[in-house]
């Protein structure tokens, strides 16, 4: 064994030395290949070259006089491709085996053109990816290992013979160590000056900030600088020819801003990958799977390039700059601004600054939500609520209320035309490297169209403990969502938290291994690690299509926004019936009724019920403010309600004494008299046992189906909001209003 690990490392010293007495690869190729072969007792070789500012790979042969070109996309339809796209190593020990191919990606395939035309036959493979400096420059890739197949032991080798490869490549391509290298070469820094900023600076996009507010160096300079490095061209902001590329709306708007990468197309629609960082292999193949493209190009941005073509126009180097400034501007500016030139004038840069000001602002007071209101023939009012109570904080000249609509509407995706109906959508911005979201609302008032911004809290999803589930519930949920596969839904009429517990409980589930797809319609929880998809019905992109679109990329776990139809109910069942956890929710009231709704629908009984791992139905209901509860002894007619509300069969579960204690709010400045604060879920979970089953098949009645699960264990949503009540979360009012709504 030792041995031969000497004489590997001295054939592998033989290697470099060729490779140095020559000019190029191929130059060496024919001294090279014998000792390759003899490396890994393979058969055959094939050694690829990244082709300059290409997205394809080619590998030469030169055999006597003649040279041979094979060329490659980099994708995953080919073994070569997809080790180069995904800049991982891959054994695979049968070719031919279909199975062990989609294992790796669903679209592999293997190329056999050259066994169809010769009477050479494939079958065991071990392909390496070579780089240097973190950037791809080729493949190398053995065939057919003489005895046994490959293993790790030659992986190892591989990966040292693809290191010296890769020094040479770079030094035939000419390409530098680090991405702004260049710029030393050119005299545009010091090397000293480029080490000091680089070590003082936390991720690229500050690198190149500070290159050029520090250093003054053109971003042309800095572009042909990343060029160089990373191997692809370099594409500037050119908003008259490039334009975002359709499909993208498939890829969270967050996401891709998150990660410096944009799909733009030119005029003839053909798509291109800008990149800040075009070395992020996982990026690359992310975007490449949610877009399901064939051919694309890639390219390398600078940060801010990429964030104006996403969309936001404030990306700018300067900071927002101050209110008072920036008002002042406003005011003296001679531009005459009126209804039409709404859509241009949004571009202003005064008022860019000035959203993007009121924003920042809002954050740092620690706001919960922006007014924006017109005033009839007065300047409009800017008023923020911070603990629950509006301030005004400054006023905008009547002149620029419209563009100042326009200019929010505009980042939140709404239609700046229409101005008589109210529209919702939501925004994001960047402040101290976090990402804000804003959720915005319009509102058409005779005055003017106004704007209401609600800041979402930071952190994203609710945690799972934090849902005030009863433990009964909360430790059942638990056990259903931990199975493999199978469907779980979450029902309720609108605005009863349904998308907030499924959040919780993707946060509860989203670890590393997992993999998750998400189509919601809007977005309105970000989670990182989650593959979050806008889906958008105009565009023919349906809950549907996303749900097959996931099943080709490898899921674990799928969240289905909505099962709004038969079809995506069908999908949706079909889904977790093969190997996935499915989450969806309905607009059913109550648990068993789902049922029935989806069996009228059409679903088959049988394969319902095998997938089905729970239902829970939920409402909001009003809690007490915790500033003014206080507590009070029960009256005989509020124990009665609460009996005869829980049932009286189940009602010795509630321990009532005739001394039962229930809690109000008396009203204080912190509710605004109302003496509730805050909300809290109230629940109704049913999970599928063998009893209830059976009842699924016989398609039984929804009281039947009740009685069954309510023997099962499962409390009704009134049962669990009796159990809140007792429990000093809210009061007798609350529950009153679901049994008004179930
Ligand atoms: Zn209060």
């Amino acid at each position: 064994m030792d041995m031969n690990k000497e004489q590997n490392k001295i054939i592998l010293s033989q290697i470099d030395n060729l490779l140095e007495q020559h000019n190029s690869l191929l130059d060496a190729y024919q001294k090279l290949e014998p000792l390759v072969l003899g490396l890994f007792d393979a058969e055959r070789m094939s050694i690829f070259q990244r082709r300059r500012q290409h997205l394809d790979l080619v590998a030469r042969f030169k055999t006597g006089d003649e040279i041979r070109e094979i060329k490659v996309a980099i994708s995953p339809q080919s073994i070569a491709g997809f080790v180069a796209l995904s800049q991982q190593p891959l054994i695979i020990s049968d070719v031919n085996d279909a199975g062990e191919l989609k294992q790796i990606h669903p679209r592999l395939k293997f190329e056999n053109k050259f066994d169809k035309t010769s009477s050479f036959t494939t079958h065991d493979i071990l392909c390496v990816p070579i780089l240097n400096a973190g950037v791809l420059l080729g493949v190398v890739q053995f065939i057919n290992k003489k005895q046994g197949t490959f293993n790790d032991n030659d992986l190892g080798i591989a990966n040292d013979l693809a290191a010296l490869l890769g020094n040479k490549f770079r030094f035939e391509l000419g390409g530098t160590k680090q991405p702004f290298q260049y710029l030393v070469h050119r005299n545009q820094i010091s090397e000293s000056a480029l080490e000091q900023l680089m070590s003082s600076s936390k991720e690229h996009k500050q690198i190149v900030q500070r290159l050029i507010s520090e250093h003054r160096i053109p971003e042309n300079e800095i572009g042909q600088a990343l060029s160089v490095h990373y191997q692809v061209p370099y594409l500037a902001y050119l908003p008259d020819k490039y334009h975002l590329f359709q499909s993208e709306s498939r890829l969270n708007l967050s996401y891709l801003k998150r990660n410096l990468v944009a799909v733009i197309a030119d005029a003839a629609e053909s798509p291109f990958v800008v990149m800040a960082e075009p070395n992020n292999a996982a990026l690359l193949m992310e975007v490449e799977r949610a877009l399901g493209i064939e051919s694309y190009e890639i390219s390398v941005g600078l940060p801010d390039d990429i964030l104006q073509y996403l969309g936001e126009a404030g990306a700018s180097h300067k900071g927002p700059g101050e209110m008072d400034d920036i008002l002042d501007e406003i005011s003296t500016s001679t531009d005459d601004l009126d209804e039409q030139t709404d859509e241009l004038s949004d571009d202003a840069p005064a008022v860019v600054r000035l959203v993007s000001r009121i924003l920042h602002d809002a954050k740092r007071m620690d706001a919960s939500d922006i007014h924006i209101d017109a005033e009839k023939g007065a300047p409009t009012r800017v008023r923020m609520r911070v603990d629950g109570v509006c301030r005004d904080i400054t006023q905008i000249p009547a002149s620029h209320h419209s563009a100042v609509i326009a200019r929010i509407k505009i980042m939140a995706n709404l239609n700046i035309a229409e101005k008589r109906i109210p529209q919702d959508g939501k925004l994001a911005f960047r402040m101290q490297g976090k990402s804000v979201e804003v959720r915005v609302a319009t509102i058409p008032t005779v005055a003017g169209e106004g704007v209401v911004m609600r800041i979402l809290a930071a952190g994203g999803a609710m945690p799972m403990d934090k849902l005030n589930m009863s433990p009964r519930n909360m430790e059942m949920l638990k056990t259903m969502v931990k199975k493999p596969h199978g469907i779980l839904l979450v029902v309720g009429p609108t605005g009863s938290g349904k998308t907030t517990t499924l959040h919780a409980v993707l946060g509860y589930l989203n670890t590393p291994e997992k993999k998750i797809w998400t189509a919601e319609d809007p977005v309105e929880i970000t989670q990182p690690g989650l593959q979050q998809v806008q889906v958008s019905p105009k565009i023919g992109f349906t809950f549907a299509s996303a749900l097959r679109a996931f099943l080709r990329a490898d899921p674990d776990i799928i969240l289905i926004g909505e099962m709004r139809d038969k079809e995506t109910a069908h999908a949706g069942i079909e889904a977790s019936l093969t190997g996935h956890l499915v989450l969806s929710t309905l607009h059913t009231n109550s648990a068993p009724e789902t049922i029935t709704r989806l069996l009228d629908l059409g679903l088959d009984p049988v394969n319902f019920s095998d997938a089905c791992v729970g239902i829970l139905a939920q409402r909001l209901i009003r809690t007490i403010c915790k500033n003014c509860k206080e507590p009070y002894q029960a009256n005989q007619s509020e124990i009665e309600f609460i009996k005869r509300q829980y049932g009286e069969a189940l009602s010795h579960e509630l321990n009532i004494t005739p001394e039962l204690t229930l809690y109000k709010g008396k009203g204080c400045d912190s509710c605004g008299g109302t003496g509730y604060k805050g909300r809290t879920g109230v629940h109704e979970l049913l999970s599928m046992t063998p009893e209830l089953r059976a009842l699924v098949y016989k398609e039984a009645s929804v009281s039947g189906l009740k009685a069954q699960s309510t023997q099962d264990g499962m409390r009704t949503l009134i049962q669990d909001g009796i159990y809140k009540v007792l429990k000093g979360d809210t009061d007798i009012a609350q529950v009153q209003i679901i049994s008004g709504t179930e």
